[in-house]
């Protein structure tokens, strides 16, 4: 039986958003292939097991009490490839994917496809994987024919979330994995965590370099919580400062597909519209009427940004209006 395995990333206690996302692909994969669908947990938490059983087909799981390193979760995932043989292994993008992929890619000796953010497979059952290349102007796919498992870590937010399977089997795998090996953790602190983070966000608005100014920028952000929205970016904002690197939208950030994206002082270069063009309504504010962002835009409205940021806070502070939209808000 051929086995598409993924990659679950745990945080502490619980499962990353992303293994959602994997757990969709790779049985849309496993059916087109005829297989069956596999998740790995090398955790301390063995119980979240159960959770990835309501999706997978077969969860091996090495319980190990050491907190996280690239290296011992290497060699665990290193010891079940070798024994099970899956035919396909997929990673979420997040910073610990693309570090742990590479390093179990380069000690088997197979391939690995980064980034991707389309998948499928062809008549002989090998895995295409599509992916922006050359700044965003081409589109390009890749297949790694005479190497196995295949393997590719998944652009965040470029897939679907799937369906509960049958409950699957969880299989334990008492193995001692060596260690310490050369890293040694210290310790441990968790990043701050946005309140209102970006993936999974239902309205998104997102600022350019035609907002102007950081005093723009901070006025886009007012109207996002007074929408209740998250807080987005270009590569024009981000190189100008106004917002981190984690606010970022495109090729290279985050992937979004919120059901409401506005985009103020954009342009619309294909390296940002990779990473919204599955919002399901699109509104874009900017004062060139032949900006390529008015191509992919459910409304358009030419103009300056920051006249529409100010029209925009004051329908919303209406009393009537602050109330509502910021229910359950504490500001
Ligand atoms: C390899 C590579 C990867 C990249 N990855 C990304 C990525 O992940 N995300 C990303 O965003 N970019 C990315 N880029 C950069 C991308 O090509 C664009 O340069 C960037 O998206 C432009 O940002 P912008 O639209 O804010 O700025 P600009 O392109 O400068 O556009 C500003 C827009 O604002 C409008 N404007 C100006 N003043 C006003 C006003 N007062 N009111 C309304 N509108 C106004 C202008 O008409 C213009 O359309 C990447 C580039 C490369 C080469």
């Amino acid at each position: 039986m051929r086995e598409v395995w993924i990659y679950a990333e745990s945080e502490g206690e619980r499962l990353h958003p992303v293994v959602g996302e994997l757990l969709g692909e790779g049985r849309r994969l496993a059916e087109r292939l005829g297989g069956s669908l596999g998740a790995v947990l090398a955790s301390p938490h063995g119980s979240l097991a159960e959770e990835l059983a309501l999706f997978a087909d077969r969860v091996y799981v090495v319980q190990d009490p050491r907190p996280y390193t690239d290296e011992w979760q290497s060699q665990a995932l290193i010891r079940l490839i070798e024994d099970r043989r899956p035919e396909i292994l997929l990673f979420g993008g997040t910073r610990r994917g693309k570090s742990l992929a590479p390093r179990v890619a380069a000690r088997l000796g197979t391939g690995l496809i980064a980034d991707c953010t389309s998948l499928r497979i062809d008549e002989d059952g090998l895995l295409l994987a599509e992916l922006p290349t050359f700044g965003g102007r081409l589109l390009t796919t890749i297949a790694c024919p005479s190497h196995r498992p295949q393997m590719a870590t998944l652009a965040l937010g470029a897939f679907a979330p799937g369906p509960k399977g049958a409950g699957g089997e969880i299989i334990d795998c008492p193995w001692a994995i060596p260690g310490p090996g050369t890293m040694k953790v210290l310790g441990q602190e968790p990043l701050p965590v946005d309140s209102r983070p970006l993936r999974g966000a239902e309205i998104v608005i997102a600022g350019g370099r035609g907002l102007g100014s950081r005093a723009n920028f901070a006025l886009l952000e007012e109207v996002a919580r007074l929408l209740g929205a998250a807080v987005g970016a270009s590569r024009g904002a981000v190189d100008a400062g106004w917002m981190d690197p984690e606010g970022l939208i495109g090729q290279t950030g985050a992937i979004v597909r919120p059901r409401l994206y506005i985009a103020c002082g954009i342009s619309g270069a294909t390296q940002h519209v990779v990473g919204m063009q599955r919002a399901e309504v699109i509104v874009a504010v900017n004062k060139d009427p032949k900006a390529p962002i008015f191509d992919l835009a459910t409304y358009g409205i030419v103009g300056d940004c920051r006249q529409f940021l100010l029209e925009l806070k004051g329908r919303l502070a209406l009393p009537g209006a602050v109330d509502e939209k910021n229910e359950g808000q504490d500001d």
